[in-house]
């Protein structure tokens, strides 16, 4: 479904700077309000890439935090539309505050944990798994994904990177770890601080 006129001019005037912002994903960190537990820029466009927004497509945030994975995903193309899934009200506070700024309004927020918070919500195109990965979760999120759907995990923790290594001997798919480093200033000189490494894991349906 097409959105009406109206709606579209709502998130111009409530977001005109966004307006002119790239719709390629990575932008900046500094573009979004985060406590610090954010997708940095380089893994979120790579993050996005696999997702692959498309017109009028779906995506479910799950563990969205401030929200930066769903609003570039809706950001990068038309009348997608998004649900992110995070229990911490103060986050889910963050993403609607980015949202609003970053024009994508129509982000919808769900106050929940996985996997019980899947139950009952319209089959996604596209998933992204940022947070409450486990087994029941992913085989819930699985058989809800549509044909030729695509999905994301990401992992941090060792744990969380186990459990992506069972779910990749168990579903297939390919396994790729990204180590980012930034160039920063070691007294007058300049080093490398590398972010924590992530391990990510994709496939399509
Ligand atoms: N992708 C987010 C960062 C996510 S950090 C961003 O770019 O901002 C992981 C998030 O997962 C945290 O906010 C945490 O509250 C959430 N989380 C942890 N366990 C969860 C569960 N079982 N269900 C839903 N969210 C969960």
């Amino acid at each position: 479904t097409v959105p009406a006129f109206n709606t579209l001019a709502v998130e111009c005037v409530a977001a005109p700077d966004a307006a002119l912002l790239p719709r390629v994903p990575g932008l900046p960190d500094e573009m979004f309000q985060s406590d610090g537990t954010m997708t940095k820029q380089e893994v979120r466009a790579a993050t996005l890439a696999k997702l692959m927004p498309m017109r009028g497509a779906l995506l479910w945030d799950i563990g969205s935090g401030c929200g930066s994975v769903a609003i570039e995903w809706m950001r990068g193309a038309r009348h997608t539309r998004a649900i992110g899934i995070e229990p911490r009200p103060d986050r889910r506070a963050l993403a609607a505050a980015n949202a609003l700024a970053l024009g994508t309004p129509r982000l919808e927020l769900i106050d929940g944990t996985v996997p019980q918070a899947l139950t009952g919500l319209e089959p996604p195109d596209a998933i992204f798994i940022g947070g409450g990965l486990s087994h029941q979760t992913l085989d819930a999120a699985w058989e809800a994904l549509r044909p030729l759907g695509r999905l994301v995990a990401n992992a941090v923790t060792l744990e969380s990177e186990a459990i992506l290594l069972e779910l990749n001997k168990k579903y297939g798919g390919q396994l790729v770890k990204l180590q980012i480093s930034r160039a920063a200033p070691v007294g007058p000189r300049t080093g490398w601080r590398p972010l924590m490494p992530v391990t990510q894991w994709s496939l399509v349906k």
